[in-house]
């Protein structure tokens, strides 16, 4: 191969394009690199705005030269001296001449002269099948002389063209694209004026128009059905070098875009053309760059012998395409969302959610851009196929968005309800520090609106309009759904917090109360001796009514502080319930611990002795006795000592005077109420009569003392009177004697 020239199998640098680029060589081999020469050309990013002109003529009749003379291009010519066919296979280059329309793109077919290359029948039938799929204006070189043999070479080849055209666009019935042969005749002398000759030429081509074989319904088809018309002669070359330079650049002004005549055709059938030659319909709607894809395709489909389909061949060309711009324009896009993919990704490796900054307009951004990219240049192709293949790179798009917004709302909603329980606690702590009086409802409902809002902010931040999956509501509604449990939980801590201290406040109570009756007790109100020593003192009878009743009283008022409390937490009559029966349970349970205290072995032997000293040792006055050995210092003794004894008895059953029962207890606390959970029954002491399947019974709950320990306390006791009984004795004596 000439190294001037970009053939088949070259990697052609810009220097070498200086000829132009060979498209398919003689060994019918498509060359790969057509793309690199039309990018190189500046075509490849000019849409539908370029043309395709493509030569056809006899052998040696100056095609080459013509063309090269035409749009300044530097196709092989055949040298004067050596008469031998140069141009092997079909050749492209770009038009370098001004005032033409923009991007013309002219091949160059080899010439065919059936007499010296026989076997080139096919070449030339499929170099036609070629040209026709791809070109807009077939330019028809013919010498003068050769007009009017109907015979000819040339008619041959127009048959051949005609043929392969009814072959070709039988397929595509619904654009039926036409093309318009431009004869351009060759060595005009002049005698036989243009119209004359385009007359003749015109009469031979319906002639051979109706001897072609026409497939199945088409037998009716007419030439002006698939062709436009237009004629052009130029004078001899060498004769009248002058004047055939003129003539060219005349027929180089027609090579601009027009459009059809109102008139439409001559009564011959020729293009009525204003402006130039390139009408819209002629152009076959392959964007410039998947034109050589589909050229490929479409030399593939003809060497294969293969019914050649363009519709096919354009639906394929737009996938090839499609795919391939899809790509192009994702390239974009990965730059800016895979940075964040990893982020997010280095986040939940580390366990650490993290809310991206901007994630909204960024992700919406780059989705714009690649549909945008994408539409510009695809929308070219077929529209079903760009359609779906949009629709499938919006899909790859929005996969890997909504899985960044996903986790990007999944980090907002950890992070908001982590901020959320914060936020609560630390003001609850801020409240408690400065004397306990917060609004516990009302800081749980700020911060819960704060929450809420922020979360709002970064869902919406993270709408595209018209996109319906950004719709992110429903997660909206999870979070808010866990900011009321968090704010549940949070309550419940707070309700424990309010019931420890209503307890302490309780035990208190309960302790002050329970202590002053036992105290009663020891004063053993004074009087003895006097007959209403068989009756027991109202302080002692109905100790345990008063207890009892003190117990109800503090309570009661517990109860109203606990509920005024957590209503205004918002807590739920449920809540609050659980909370006023676990009240009562601690209460009483508090109660019980109280009393034992009280009835602790050195404690109630105490009282029990100052009990029975305010007896004996004082008479019905109150005043001390100074006993004399005249006194009946036993008969006192044993009242006193009976007297104090009948406490032990009363002292060891919780009992109502009036109904000598224990006091009913499960009535006051009550049924468990619903809405009790495993946590509110953990730190709760059973209790005899209430909790049935204890197996203790209220009678045993009731009980304060054991037999056991309450003998024990009778011989105590009776031993620390005889001690104070012989003392007094004693004193008695010791008196006398004195
Ligand atoms: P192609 O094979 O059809 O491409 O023809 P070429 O352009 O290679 O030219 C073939 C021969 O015809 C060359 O020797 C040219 O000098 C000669 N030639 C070119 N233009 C003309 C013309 O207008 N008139 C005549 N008579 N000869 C020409
Ligand atoms: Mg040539």
């Amino acid at each position: 191969m000439n190294g001037h020239f970009a053939a088949v199998g070259d990697t052609p640098t810009a220097a070498q394009y200086g000829h132009g680029v060979q498209v398919i060589d003689e060994d019918k081999e498509f060359n790969a690199g057509i793309n690199q020469y039309l990018q190189s050309t500046d075509v490849a990013d000019a849409g539908f705005n370029y043309h395709l002109i493509s030569v056809f003529g006899s052998q040696s009749t100056g095609k080459s030269t013509l063309l090269n003379n035409l749009f300044g291009t530097d196709f092989n010519v055949m040298s004067e001296s050596e008469r031998r066919q140069t141009t092997k296979g079909i050749w492209m280059s770009k038009n370098k001449r001004g005032s033409m329309a923009d991007n013309i793109l002219v091949m160059d077919v080899e010439g065919t002269d059936g007499r010296e290359r026989g076997e080139d029948q096919d070449f030339e039938r499929k170099s036609a099948l070629f040209a026709l799929a791809t070109s807009e204006v077939l330019i028809v070189n013919i010498w003068e002389h050769q007009v009017g043999l109907y015979q000819g070479a040339n008619m041959g080849l127009l048959k051949t063209v005609f043929e392969v055209n009814l072959q070709l666009f039988q397929k595509d019935k619904q654009s039926t694209p036409r093309s318009l042969l431009f004869f351009v005749i060759r060595d005009h002398i002049g005698h036989t004026p243009l119209a004359n000759l385009r007359n003749t030429l015109i009469q031979d081509l319906t002639k051979i128009w109706s001897s072609i074989a026409k497939p199945e319904g088409f037998e009716k088809s007419k030439i002006e059905d698939y062709f436009d018309f237009a004629f052009s002669a130029l004078p001899h070359k060498i004769l009248q070098p002058e004047k055939f330079v003129t003539e060219v650049a005349n027929l180089g002004k027609r090579f601009v875009a027009g459009s059809r005549s109102a008139k439409g055709h001559s009564e011959h059938g020729e293009q009525e053309l204003e402006g130039g030659v390139f009408l819209p319909e002629y152009h076959r709607r392959i964007p410039a760059d998947g034109f050589s894809i589909y050229a490929e395709g479409v030399w593939d489909q003809i060497v294969a012998n293969k019914d050649l389909d363009l519709p096919t061949q354009q639906e394929l060309l737009a996938q090839f395409r499609c795919d391939e711009i899809s790509r192009e324009v994702l390239i974009n896009f990965d730059a800016a969302i895979v940075p964040l993919e990893e982020q997010q990704a280095e986040a939940t490796r580390a366990g650490k959610p993290v809310v991206i900054a901007d994630l909204g307009t960024t992700g919406r951004t780059a989705r714009e851009k690649v549909v945008k990219q994408f539409e510009v240049q695809a929308s070219r192709y077929h529209k079903a196929v760009y359609t779906r293949k949009r629709a499938d790179l919006e899909g790859k798009v929005d996969q890997r968005l909504k899985s960044l917004y996903q986790a990007q709302l999944s980090a907002a909603h950890k992070t908001g309800v982590s901020k959320f329980t914060e936020s609560v606690s630390g003001a609850v702590k801020t409240g408690q520090k400065s004397g306990g009086s917060y609004e516990f409802a009302e800081i749980v409902e700020k911060a819960k609106t704060k929450a809420a809002q922020q979360f709002k902010e970064e869902a919406q931040s993270l709408e595209i309009a018209g996109v319906s999956w950004t719709n992110f509501q429903s997660q909206h509604a999870l979070f808010e759904k866990d900011l009321d449990e968090v704010s549940a939980r949070l309550r419940k801590e707070e309700m424990r917090r309010l019931a420890t201290r209503v307890e302490r406040w309780v035990k208190s109570r309960l302790g002050d109360a329970v202590g002053l009756e036992f105290n009663k007790l020891g004063s053993g109100r004074g009087g003895s001796g006097a007959p209403e020593l068989d009756e027991k003192p109202q302080t002692e009878k109905d100790l345990w009514d008063r207890i009892w009743n003190c117990f109800i009283v503090i309570v009661k008022e517990a109860e109203t502080r606990f509920s005024d409390r957590a209503q205004s937490f918002n807590a739920s009559p449920e809540e609050v319930n659980v909370g006023l029966w676990r009240l009562r349970r601690k209460s009483w349970v508090a109660l019980r611990e109280r009393v034992d205290e009280e009835v602790m072995e050195g404690n109630i032997l105490l009282k029990l002795r100052e009990n029975f000293e305010d007896k004996f040792r004082y008479d019905e006055a109150g005043v001390p006795r100074i006993w004399r050995p005249t006194d009946d210092i036993e008969g006192i003794y044993t009242r006193a000592r009976e007297s104090t004894l009948t406490l032990i008895p009363l002292l060891s059953r919780f009992r109502l005077a009036e109904t000598y029962a224990p006091p009913d207890l499960p009535a006051f606390i009550g049924h468990q109420p619903p809405g009790v959970e495993a946590e509110d029954e953990d730190d709760l002491t059973p209790i005899g009569g209430v909790d049935e399947e204890d197996g203790k019974s209220l009678e045993e709950e009731m009980t304060v003392l054991s037999e056991g320990k309450r003998q024990d306390l009778v011989v105590r006791f009776k031993k620390t009177a005889d001690g104070v009984y012989v003392e007094a004795k004693r004193s008695a004596i010791g008196g006398v004697a004195q």
